[in-house]
């Protein structure tokens, strides 16, 4: 397949032709999306969001400017951010007073009101999530979706009484995230970062690398727990049932929605187009009458009634009824936007009330009755759902190879583009010679699975602490 040869290029083609996102915005790093492009964005927001909601986050909006003394409170966040913030420092001819920043991330924006806001143990735990766009003045070369200097993501903060009580946290944000991620059918490594390449400020961090086509892992969310540091900086604190005041505890979580289309593109489109989970498809079904002249008018008023049928079903159904192109060029232009389920409707399926159904994914067809179409297109949804799943984990499985010295794992990462698992003894000196003789870098061990090591530190022959992931990374 043309994705795994010239990835790029395919990648390029599929957002510029399915209308995803248009990247010739004279300013760069900054893109257009699309129609198609941002309906994917909202249907994948709806699922996230719902499920934030469910679980007792509320939804705010924070403005886009920070002051610079807020994002300057807590030391090891600005030096982490420092390089990549856009300023404000003029309105008009005056410069400010006061130099403002657009937001890289929000936990300056959010945590000086957390302090108004919480006062006692009752206003614990706090949960805000916001969808927003995030600015980041990123140095190497950007890419569409995957590094841009304006990106979208959905961003959730919390606070809480006890370090137990964020840990719990931790671990539900890991679930939410895998939740949606399993409704776009995606693969990914869940990994516990190095201590070196943590977010600015926090404890630990989580993140979600999936893979892609040409062996680069692709970030599409992140866990952190923060601890007591930005509660210190910004003194959040409140009073317990005993009367002490004590710090909160707080988390945050971001999940990229512009890397996440990514990879829903990467991973399960191939070389007629765009290929897309039935839940986030914009369009879910297209209908395309078959017409010949005789039953023209038959076959029309019969694909009519099928589309007001599988429309009133809740099923996102669009009928193709333009008279500029035939079948076939439907066909392809619908497989190119990635409509999951085709029904075909042809003077035979009128005449038997029946519907031929074409599923994008392998385009198989089958034929069924009238009545059962909604039932037959629904059970369809969740085989293609079924189906980009295990073709996603099985490229995963493929991709992942155990490197035994420096030279396999130069081999693996450099030349077969794949990710390494290797052997580490967590030592920052072996870390720069694993950078240095693969081109990549270490991403992380396990989350959610435990790895013990069975070899000695790839690097040292000392021995290794951890089963770390090895990878080049967008
Ligand atoms: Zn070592």
């Amino acid at each position: 397949m043309k994705k795994f040869e010239n990835f790029s290029e395919w990648f390029d083609e599929i957002i510029f032709n399915a209308d995803i996102l248009d990247a010739r915005y004279p300013v760069k790093g900054f893109a257009v999306y699309k129609v198609w492009g941002f309906r994917i964005v909202k249907n994948i927001l709806e699922i996230l969001e719902r499920k934030l909601d469910e679980t007792g986050h509320v939804p705010m909006l924070f403005p886009v400017v920070i002051p610079e003394d807020a994002f300057a409170r807590e030391s090891e966040h600005i030096k982490g951010f420092s390089s990549e913030v856009f300023w404000i420092t003029h309105a008009g001819d005056r410069e400010l007073d006061k130099k403002l920043l657009l937001r890289p991330t929000s936990e300056t924006a959010m945590y000086p009101m957390f302090a108004l806001w919480i006062r006692s143990h009752a206003d614990l735990p706090l949960k805000v999530y916001q969808s927003v766009a995030v600015y980041r003045y990123e140095t190497k070369a950007t890419r569409p979706l995957f590094r841009m200097r304006e990106f979208l993501w959905n961003e959730a903060h919390t606070a809480h009484k006890t370090w137990e009580e964020a840990e719990k946290q931790v671990r539900e944000a890991i679930g939410i995230y895998s939740y949606v991620f399993k409704r776009l059918g995606l693969s990914y490594l869940i990994l516990r970062r190095p201590d070196f390449d943590k977010f600015a400020g926090a404890v630990y961090s989580i993140a979600f690398d999936a893979w892609n086509p040409d062996g680069r892992v692709n970030q599409i969310g992140t866990v952190h727990n923060l601890g007591e540091n930005f509660a210190k900086a910004f003194e959040i604190t409140y009073e317990d049932v005993d009367g002490k005041h004590r710090n909160v505890v707080q988390t945050c979580y971001g999940f990229g929605l512009s890397r996440v289309v990514a990879a829903i593109i990467a991973q399960h489109s191939d070389d007629h187009g765009l290929i897309l989970p039935p839940d986030v498809a914009p369009i879910q079904v297209v209908i395309i009458p078959i017409l010949y002249k005789e039953t023209a008018h038959e076959v029309n008023a019969y694909a009519k009634e099928v589309y007001e049928t599988i429309k009133s079903s809740g099923i996102r159904v669009h009928l193709d009824t333009t008279e500029d192109k035939t079948p076939g060029e439907k066909f392809y232009y619908w497989e190119m936007f990635g409509v999951p389920v085709r029904v075909e409707v042809g003077p035979r399926d009128q005449r038997e009330r029946n519907v031929t159904l074409v599923k994008r994914v392998g385009l198989q067809r089958r034929v069924v009755k009238f009545e059962e179409a909604v039932t037959a297109i629904r059970e369809l949804f969740d085989e293609i759902l079924r189906e980009l799943e295990e073709r996603s984990n099985s490229v995963l499985k493929e991709f992942v190879v155990d490197a035994v010295d420096q030279l396999s794992l130069s081999e693996i990462v450099k030349l077969k583009r794949r990710i390494a698992r290797v052997c580490w003894c967590e030592s920052l000196e072996c870390a720069d010679k694993i950078r240095e003789s693969s081109g990549g870098e270490i991403r992380g061990y396990r989350f959610d699975i435990e790895e013990k090591p069975d070899k000695p530190c790839i690097i040292c022959g000392r021995e290794a602490k951890r089963v770390v992931y090895v990878a080049r990374a967008y």
